[in-house]
């Protein structure tokens, strides 16, 4: 059975971009006639708004989206927001304690130690603290926990942008599970998904590097990992990455300027290549959806001035 899920963070209200990777995923999943699990990333703090929860199921109802598991419908996987599951995550991170060490290196040091200038986000940490002994007076709720990353070439298929291949330990160096006791992202992530029995995780491609990263957990948590499938980002006229300064793409925003859910699909279905960009439903373009479609690169989706073409 397929099994995918919609993994929103409630730092803030869903836009156009999260619009469309849910979209994505949900038409994946139910053209393959599987299950949609929604499941509430919020570990992140002080960035979660605790009324962002309520706005992205309201979004989400609103655009015509369902799910079969979540807090509001739950099964045998409950509960689905990550801060309910932290017992979960504790017993992983027992089970990786001879892979980890403290670190107590600032981001400051860290963007200090660049070997290279790296492109984009990732910041690559020369595992600094590997072999210090930290005294245990510096280690405190806000220390950060790493993980003992593999060395070598790994690779997974990704099942949009296909093969792909990365060594951990050439890129980002050994990374952070914990912060204190608070599990970071790429724990609760794969975590999750295992428990849950996702089959095929779908997201953005900013995501793509981060899943050598899962890999090496699930390997040592003795896991079978999902399948992976990384969609590219609707970005702005500068190539970035669709944000605040793009103009207000959000989907509360859209929704109270009176523009209907089937413009804002039908707009996304025709940027994905899935229609000529009529209004549509969700359940409409199922039988039509098709991954081959969709356009490889990154999709521009507003102007320099702040316009976007919906
Ligand atoms: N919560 C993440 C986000 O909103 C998605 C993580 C994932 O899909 O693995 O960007």
């Amino acid at each position: 059975m397929y099994v995918t899920r919609l993994a929103p963070s409630p730092t803030g209200a869903l836009h156009l971009g999260n619009a469309r990777t849910f979209l994505l995923a949900w038409l994946r999943a139910r053209a393959a006639g599987g299950r949609v699990i929604l499941r509430v990333e919020d570990l992140d703090h002080p960035k979660v708004k605790p009324a962002a929860v309520a706005e992205i199921y309201a979004d989400l109802r609103w655009l015509g989206l369902d799910w079969d598991e979540g807090d509001d419908c739950p099964t045998g996987n409950a509960p689905y927001a990550q801060s309910k599951r932290l017992p979960l995550y504790r017993e992983a991170l027992t089970k990786l304690r001879g892979d980890l060490y403290p670190c107590v290196c600032s981001r400051a040091d860290i963007e200090n130690a660049q070997l290279a200038p790296h492109a984009g986000e990732e910041l690559f940490y020369p595992n600094t603290c590997r072999d210090k002994k930290i005294p245990p007076a510096q280690i405190n709720d806000k220390t950060a926990w790493r993980f003992i990353a593999p060395a070598g070439e790994r690779e997974f298929i990704d099942n949009f942008r296909g093969r792909e291949r990365a060594d951990l330990q050439q890129f980002s160096g050994d990374f952070v599970v914990a912060r204190g006791a608070t599990p970071a992202y790429q724990l609760a992530c794969v975590v999750d998904d295992a428990a849950m029995g996702v089959t095929e995780v779908i997201r953005g491609d900013d995501l793509a590097l981060s899943t050598f990263r899962q890999l090496a957990l699930y390997d040592a948590l003795n896991l079978s990992p999902p399948q992976f499938l990384h969609l590219p980002l609707l970005v702005g006229a500068d190539g970035r990455r669709l944000a605040k300064r793009h103009g207000d793409t959000r989907l509360a925003t859209l929704r109270q300027a009176g523009i209907s859910p089937q413009k804002v699909v039908g707009y996304l279905a025709r940027i994905s290549g899935l229609s000529a960009g009529q209004p549509a439903t969700p359940a409409a373009l199922i039988a039509g959806f098709d991954l081959a479609k969709i356009p490889r690169g990154a999709v521009t989706v507003a102007d320099a001035n702040g316009g976007f073409f919906l």
